[in-house]
């Protein structure tokens, strides 16, 4: 029986480091319609890469299930992402399912490409706000990252959508990479500022081993504030909650605010409540894991929801990572699980 999404009360689990599980991130397909060269760059994942199989997913039932168990275990933000979320068939059916918990804050990353013609069936199936994924205004520039010549119209075109629908704030995640897309910064600033939508900058991550990542190519978030504020004055505003990894700086002139997310020069771990699901249902506490749990397979052999509640439960008790805080060169060539694969 699904829990009374009114009466719902929830327990908090705690890991070793004292961090409440308060947010989870469901990847629901490790496919997508990009070849973003610093997530899944063409030469790993070409046309003989072996992608997951459809009944190798959790199913949106089995989904629906998990997300109920860390509900109960304090989990308040569900965002669903991948992979590229909107190229699994009738994700509406599972945000319909989810939101029927209305209390939970349920969003959704998105390269943007397929967003002009879903928005509307996102927004009316219950999906409360998007984050649309966007690395450059220069259409060349996008071109070369997103790596199968999509152009920059389309995306923005589908975050006119999503705002018009109601899918607001529109959050646009741009990933920079020095030499790549840091001539881009102001400009993307600039384009959106006034309008509603909140940019967020994100350091170029080592995450997975596959896309050749060096500390030269990231440009530290301290730079590119400095970068905006030649241009507009802007003054930090105070975190929105405990784990709110990126940091926010508003407009003096009332025109809204960016924000900053500084993985890797200024680790956010002590306050970390994250985990994630695969598409395959394998449950990581950590952005940089090698390992996971196989919560599928607990779904397949019948298991029952205290079981599996307590299979989550002793995880995240047990949880230490803290990855950020001690990255270096020699951890950044550790053999660890690709963001596409498990949820970005
Ligand atoms: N396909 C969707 C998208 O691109 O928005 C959702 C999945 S994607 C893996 C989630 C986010 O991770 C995107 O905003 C993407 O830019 C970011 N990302 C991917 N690889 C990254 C890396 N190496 N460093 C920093 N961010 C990265
Ligand atoms: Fe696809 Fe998103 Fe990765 Fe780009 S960042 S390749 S859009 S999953
Ligand atoms: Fe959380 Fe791991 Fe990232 Fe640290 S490195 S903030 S523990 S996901």
């Amino acid at each position: 029986m699904p829990s009374d999404p009114m009466t719902h009360s929830a327990s908090t689990l705690i890991d070793t480091r004292g961090r409440p599980l308060r947010d989870l991130r469901v990847s629901v397909t490790d496919r997508c319609n990009f070849r973003c060269t610093y997530c899944m760059p063409k030469e790993v994942f070409g046309k003989d890469f072996q992608f997951l199989e459809r009944e190798q997913l959790l199913s949106f039932g089995e989904i629906h299930r998990l997300v109920r168990i860390f509900r109960d275990h304090g989990v308040e933000k569900v965002r669903l992402t991948g992979g590229e979320p909107l190229v699994r068939r009738k994700l509406e059916r599972l945000i319909e399912m989810l939101a029927y918990h209305e209390d939970l804050d349920l969003t959704l990353t998105t390269n943007g490409s397929l967003l002009r013609q879903k928005a509307a069936d996102l927004k009316a199936a219950g999906l409360k706000r998007v984050t649309v994924s966007l690395d450059s205004l220069d259409n060349d520039t996008f071109t070369r990252m997103n790596d199968v010549d999509f152009p920059v119209s389309k995306v923005l075109e589908g975050i006119e959508e999503a705002d018009r629908v109601g899918l607001r704030p529109v959050k646009i995640n741009m990933v920079v990479k020095r030499g790549v897309n840091d001539d881009s910064v102001v400009e993307m600033a600039r384009f959106f500022k006034g309008t509603g939508h909140i940019v967020r900058f994100i350091e170029f991550m080592d995450v997975g081993s596959t896309n050749g990542w060096q500390m030269e190519h990231v440009v530290p978030s301290r730079e590119l504030v400095e970068k905006i504020r030649a241009e507009f004055p802007i003054e930090p505003v105070d975190a929105n909650y405990r784990g709110e990894v990126a940091e926010r700086w508003r407009y003096l002139d009332g025109s809204g605010e960016v924000g900053f997310i500084s993985s890797v020069t200024q680790a956010f771990c002590k306050d970390c409540t994250r985990t994630r699901l695969s598409a395959e249902g394998q449950l990581f506490t950590c952005l940089f894991a090698t390992r996971g749990t196989d919560l599928r397979a607990l779904l397949r052999a019948d298991a029952s929801d205290e079981e599996i509640s307590a299979a989550i439960a002793k995880v995240w008790s047990a949880r230490a990572d803290r990855y950020s805080e001690i990255r270096t060169a020699e951890t950044a060539k550790l053999r660890k699980v690709e963001m596409s694969y498990i949820g970005g």
